[in-house]
């Protein structure tokens, strides 16, 4: 299932999975912000995207 989640900065990320969902949303929040987000949190913002 694809996953979109856009950061409050208006960074898109993609993910065809839950575990990279929350790889990647992680990654760029402690690189772009220098936050820590749990999955809890990464997976309650991703929405289901088709395309
Ligand atoms: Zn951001
Ligand atoms: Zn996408």
């Amino acid at each position: 299932m694809h996953k979109h989640l856009t950061c409050a900065c208006g960074h898109m990320i993609h993910a065809d999975s839950d575990d990279e969902m929350v790889r990647k949303a992680q990654e760029h929040m402690k690189m772009a912000h220098g936050k820590t987000i749990t999955r809890d949190d990464v997976l309650k913002m991703a929405k289901e995207a088709k395309h």
